[in-house]
């Protein structure tokens, strides 16, 4: 019998570290890994960071060398999006052009279509020097136009968002971020820490606006963007505009296809999309999580790279439930701050560490159970707390071990080190 075949739709980090996986667990079939995008499979995060300052040039963008592909005898195929998936006669459909094959047949499916970033829709939106950050199209666009002096205006106070903040503000642009709710942050992080973020943004010489809203953005005669509208009617200079305001999982391949979708593809707890042969991982799947309690889509490379070694493993018949801890990493104002666990559900806070210098941690509790912990500059901290939130139960530490002020992550953790 020949050896099964794999395609993975979207080359970005999800996909890209499946066909990896694949191999690295000695995979012998057919691997073809389809991507949308004109370009080698690249990371995102130096998009909001280094790629814009010079700091992270091009050529370190790429998850893996050209010759990485065909040294594995993984089949990369760039600038041919999907366009179609036919579960029951087990095939996808290529974007047509150039005589290139139009369809390709599979044994196991992977959905990695990511999310695409959301435009607000107030008027002026579709002014010139108004962007969203989602790819690195998106980056070379943006880059090209913050210059020193310049006015930027950062619609949306999440991670996206903070980090150009951040990033805009080093290279001399004046910079408004415009949060509507009442705290930066607010699906993502405490009280605690998104105060501590809007302080350090405010010190590097942002205007921080929370409870405001962009209501309209006004161009020059020339259609570009000059003043942005906010509610109560004060008028920002704006001469470039990024929408931060989160983004939409790329369903729409999954759910032409009858596949279950509901803000992103829904999938078991061994990630497969309602059909035996297709898993969804990454930024487009929702999954059950034992971290958060109920279904989560997760935006982190570490989701969508851990699901990747999931998927792989089942693909090679060891499946396993996905349960791993969830994880992020951000860097903003010379702070480099971690979330380990699922914290949006916490209801209790406990800080240990020295805030006023910059490193800290957050201990966020649902009740008397620990669900997370956020550090800032404390990496120690974020990697003992992913290993006691793995090993759950009666490694974590209670609200009131934490709020003792001789309490130490390290001896807590020797001291319930599993024998
Ligand atoms: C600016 C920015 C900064 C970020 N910073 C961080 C950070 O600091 N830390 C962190 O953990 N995460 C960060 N992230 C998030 C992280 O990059 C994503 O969570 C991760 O890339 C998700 O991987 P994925 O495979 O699900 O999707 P992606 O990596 O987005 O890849 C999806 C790919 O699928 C392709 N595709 C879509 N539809 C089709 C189709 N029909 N046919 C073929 N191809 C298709 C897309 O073109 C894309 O290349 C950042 C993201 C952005 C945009």
């Amino acid at each position: 019998m020949a050896a099964p075949s794999v395609v993975v739709v979207g080359a970005g980090q999800g996909g890209t570290e499946t066909a990896a996986a694949l191999r690295g667990r000695g995979f012998s079939g057919r691997i073809t890994l389809v991507g949308a995008e004109d370009a080698l499979p690249y990371q995102r995060p130096p998009l909001s960071k280094g790629y814009l300052t010079g700091g992270t040039p091009a050529d370190e963008l790429p998850l893996r060398p050209r010759s990485f592909f065909a040294a594995q005898d993984i089949e990369l195929v760039t600038g041919t999006p999907v366009t179609a998936i036919d579960p029951d006669g087990m095939r996808i459909s290529l974007a047509q052009g150039g005589g290139r094959r139009v369809s390709l047949r599979y044994d196991h499916l992977v959905l990695a279509t990511g999310a695409r970033p959301r435009v607000l829709p107030v008027p002026g939106a579709s002014l010139a020097g108004v962007h969203t950050l989602g790819d690195q199209r998106d980056a070379l666009a943006l880059r090209a136009e913050l210059r020193p002096g310049a006015h930027l205006l950062v619609v949306g106070g999440g991670f996206v968002g903070l980090e150009l903040a951040s990033t805009a503000r080093l290279l001399g642009l004046e910079v408004t971020v415009v949060e509507a709710a009442a705290r930066v942050m607010g699906r993502s992080a405490s009280a605690a820490l998104a105060e501590h973020l809007t302080a350090g943004h405010r010190a590097h010489g942002a205007r921080v606006l929370t409870r405001r809203e962009v209501v309209a953005l006004r161009g020059d005669d020339t259609g570009r963007v000059r003043v942005a509208e906010l509610d109560g009617g004060e008028r920002v200079p704006a001469d470039v505009v990024v929408m931060g305001v989160g983004v939409l999982p790329r369903t729409g391949l999954a759910a032409d296809a009858g596949l279950p979708v509901g803000d992103g593809v829904l999938v078991d707890r061994t990630l497969r999309a309602g059909d035996p042969a297709v898993h969804a991982i990454g930024d487009c799947a929702r999954f059950p999580s034992p971290h958060a309690g109920r279904p989560l889509r997760l935006e982190s490379v570490q989701n969508a790279s851990d699901q990747a070694r999931c998927v792989a493993a089942d693909i090679c018949g060891a499946p396993e439930p996905y349960t791993a801890v969830p994880w992020f990493w951000t860097e903003q104002c010379g702070l480099r701050v971690q979330i380990a666990g699922s914290t949006a559900g916490h209801d209790r806070t406990v800080v240990s560490g020295d805030v006023a210098g910059g490193r800290f941690s957050v201990f966020c509790f649902a009740g008397e159970r620990l669900v997370g912990v956020e550090s800032v500059n404390r990496p120690a901290d974020h990697m003992i707390t992913r290993r006691l939130l793995a090993e759950g139960g009666a490694a974590l530490p209670s609200a009131a071990e934490v709020s003792h002020p001789d309490f130490d992550l390290r001896k807590h953790r020797r001291a319930r080190q599993p024998q």
